[in-house]
């Protein structure tokens, strides 16, 4: 019995070690990318669900040359801190893509970017958003924020005091992956949130399903609430169909556009 003991204390190490190992190996990663200036950006377009014109887009972070995906390193980039200079670049370089596609004469959309808890702990990316737009000189409504649930669980107060200055400034803020964690219809009534992001999860449980009544009433709420409804990862016309007959103000997902990197040069719409 001891000894079954030890062993079990011994692959419980070993796990404990290719975790730890894991997330260094990570944020090495992180670091290397942060210093060789290997983060880019994907957007990926959010349509209309009346004509599937492109409203906005999202823009989704990569690393270049490295085989890590977000849901890899994002994690490993919030719990080590770093997603706050991260946070930093994204907003600049959104910011210098609008400014680009303008003089280009590219007609602008709004760009969302995804912001985590993390990244409003203290004021200074509320600052350096409303400096960017300044220095680049682009009304406010261009750029939107996506947050999640978590950060009104991490550092309720604060967040909401911060999402609200930026909302007074004209950016629309998103609850983002409504459907997954704890996903309470009360969040919906105090966060200053403009659209209510639906998570592809809860539209493939839900959509097609003899209980597709719950999808319908949600979206129904939301409007109720006056908040846009953006349904996420929708893959297939008969999905598209379905969610412009329940309401669905906006579509985002691989039926509609891929992520990936648009030129500077080129047109805005895919
Ligand atoms: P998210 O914010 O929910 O972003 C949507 C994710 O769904 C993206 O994954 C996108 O590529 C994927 N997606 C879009 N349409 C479809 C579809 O039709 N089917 C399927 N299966 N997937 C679809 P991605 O780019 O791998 O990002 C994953 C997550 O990483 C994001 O989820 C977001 O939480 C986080 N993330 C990405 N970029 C950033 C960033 O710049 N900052 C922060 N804080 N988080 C980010
Ligand atoms: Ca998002
Ligand atoms: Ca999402
Ligand atoms: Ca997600």
């Amino acid at each position: 019995a001891k000894k079954e003991g030890k062993n079990r204390f011994c692959y419980f190490t070993e796990a404990l070690t290719s975790n730890f190992d894991y997330a260094v190996n990570v944020e090495k990663e992180l670091r290397s990318a942060l210093e060789e200036q290997r983060f880019v950006l994907f957007y990926q377009a959010i349509v209309s669900a009346e004509d599937g014109d492109v409203v906005s887009y999202e823009a989704l972070l990569r690393i270049e040359a490295s085989s890590l995906s977000p849901v890899e390193f994002i994690p490993i980039a919030e719990s080590s801190g770093l997603i706050v200079p991260i946070g930093f670049l994204i907003v600049e370089e959104v910011c210098r893509k609008l400014n680009k596609w303008r003089e280009n004469g590219v007609l602008l959309k709004p760009i969302a970017i995804n912001i985590s808890a993390k990244q409003l702990y203290d004021n200074s990316l509320v600052l350096f958003i409303k400096t960017c737009l300044k220095r680049y000189d682009l009304p406010a409504y261009l750029l939107e924020i996506e947050v999640t649930e978590s950060v009104l669980i991490e550092n309720s107060g604060y967040a909401i005091q911060r999402l609200e200055a930026l909302r007074a400034e004209g950016i629309s803020i998103s609850l983002d992956d409504f459907g997954t964690g704890y996903s309470s219809l009360s969040y919906l009534t105090y966060m200053p949130v403009d659209k209510v992001k639906i998570d592809k999860g809860l539209k493939d449980k839900f959509l097609f399903l003899e209980n597709s009544a719950v999808m319908k009433n949600l979206i129904s709420i939301c409007h109720d609430l006056n908040l846009k409804v953006v349904t996420e990862g929708v893959e297939t016309e008969a999905e598209y169909q379905r969610l412009k007959s329940f309401g669905s103000d906006l579509i985002q997902g691989y039926y509609f556009d891929k992520p990936g990197p648009i030129g500077d040069g080129g047109k805005m719409d895919p």
